[in-house]
């Protein structure tokens, strides 16, 4: 089934979304991103005349109640946005009265549903390398069912809207899709542009194809790093992995961050790179900070020759530059992670030459896709959200998809 097609009047429909928002000190939202992008989906829904059920996660709250994660701190927001008043049931799992009563028009706002350990499905408070660990795990999954069966019997249809978690296989996210028929379970208006901007980055390549992957670490990207190296011609691997490869290749890197146990693996990705004839470019220079602060002191050095006490902290003029040559010359381009620390003002230059150079391919007819949280950030903080192709609300679901593997929750109503 699909939205568009579906008749939402008269009808309960159970919606997760991903309203996992960042909040201040004082619960206020500081980025409504998420609420802004679950809009049109809740809004047809409601136009429609259907009643609306509205389900997330917020925060890791793993499997306990913690005030401090509560959604019902959003539920103002969440009204605003929607132009209609939303009620809560505090307890997700024992909203059955609350959703019964519920009427055409209205909103019910489930609480927090990793306050309870069912919905991801891990046992909680045992070791991995405990003996009863399977054993708890099968009942942890069973239990998981049961959650998911009593979230599922609050509507008569399910929508999927949370890209950001459909790699996830959770009880809201897949196992309660199996209480549905597949005429009552769709994907979102979010989740369907989401599909179809990954089909476009897998199924439509024009080329040079240009991914950039940057962040902290090389070890939480490996996979789609070894995976785009049978897809890309440029692959650009910037941000504080830089300094992983430079000491894997004999350079000096000071205080740099750097995952003493991924030198081979570095070196590994070197080779094989060369063997399938991508273009591997790495930063030849950076700007290195003598603390890690916005206020440290600079200056511009080689990424394999960084003095004592002194770190790599974002790419140099000359990087800079090659890297925004490959992304002009570019025909599809996908960015993940960033180039340096962008939150610190001092050192966002890197990131933003590489955001400059993908609006400027993108003007030129580049399709260019931005996903993962960081990634999102610098597009935001430099005001060119609007000036790429699109802008992914998943980070590990984006680079899961691109990777080509079958996510959960698309699974679970696509079959
Ligand atoms: P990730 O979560 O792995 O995508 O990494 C994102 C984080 O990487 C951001 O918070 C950046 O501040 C950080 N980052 C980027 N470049 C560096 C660097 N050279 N040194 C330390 N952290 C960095």
């Amino acid at each position: 089934m699909t939205i568009e097609d579906y008749k939402f009047a008269g009808k309960k429909a159970i919606v997760r979304v991903d309203f996992n928002v960042p909040l201040d000190e004082n619960g206020k939202i500081t980025d409504d991103t998420r609420i802004r992008g679950a809009l049109p989906t809740l809004k047809k829904i409601l136009a429609d005349g259907g009643a609306l059920i509205i389900m997330s996660h917020m925060g890791k709250p793993k499997g306990k109640v913690n005030p401090k994660m509560s959604l019902g701190q959003i539920k103002d927001a969440v009204a605003a946005a929607l132009g209609a008043d939303v009620k809560f049931a505090p307890d997700c799992a024992k909203a059955a009265d609350e959703a019964a009563a519920l009427k055409s028009g209205e909103v019910l706002l489930l609480e927090n549903l990793r306050f309870y350990p069912e919905e991801e499905g891990k046992p909680v408070g045992i070791d991995k390398a405990d003996p009863a660990y399977d054993e708890a795990k099968k009942e942890m999954k069973a239990r998981q069912k049961e959650f998911a069966k009593t979230l599922a019997s609050y509507a008569d249809c399910y929508v999927n809207d949370a890209f950001g978690t459909a790699h996830r296989k959770h009880a809201s996210t897949a196992v309660i899709a199996d209480y549905f028929d597949a005429d009552n379970k769709m994907l979102g208006y979010l989740m369907e542009k989401e599909v179809t901007a990954v089909d476009n980055i897998l199924s439509n390549i024009k080329r040079p194809f240009t991914a950039i992957m940057g962040g902290s670490k090389v070890s939480t990207k490996i996979g789609i790093i070894e995976n785009l190296m049978d897809k890309v011609d440029n692959l650009i691997l910037c941000g504080g992995m830089t300094y992983t490869f430079a000491k894997a290749q004999g350079g000096k890197i000071g205080l740099s961050i750097c995952e003493d146990d991924k030198l081979d693996l570095a070196l590994d990705i070197i080779k094989k790179a060369k063997e399938k004839g991508v273009n591997l470019v790495l930063g030849t220079d950076c700007v290195a900070g003598d603390a890690f602060s916005n206020d440290a002191n600079r200056q511009i050095c080689p990424s394999n020759d960084i003095p004592d006490g002194w770190e790599g902290m974002d790419a140099g003029p000359e990087t800079r530059k090659a890297f925004a040559d490959v992304i002009k010359s570019a025909k599809t381009i996908l960015w993940n992670g960033p180039a340096g620390v962008f939150e610190f003002d001092n050192f966002t230059d890197g990131s933003r030459a590489i955001a400059d150079a993908i609006v400027e391919a993108t003007a030129n007819g580049a399709f260019s896709l931005v996903g993962g949280g960081d990634s999102v950030a610098c597009v935001n903080k430099f005001g060119v959200a609007d000036k790429v192709s699109y802008v992914s609300t998943g980070g590990g679901a984006l680079l899961e998809a691109i990777e080509g593997k079958v996510l959960p929750g698309i699974a679970a109503i696509k079959g």
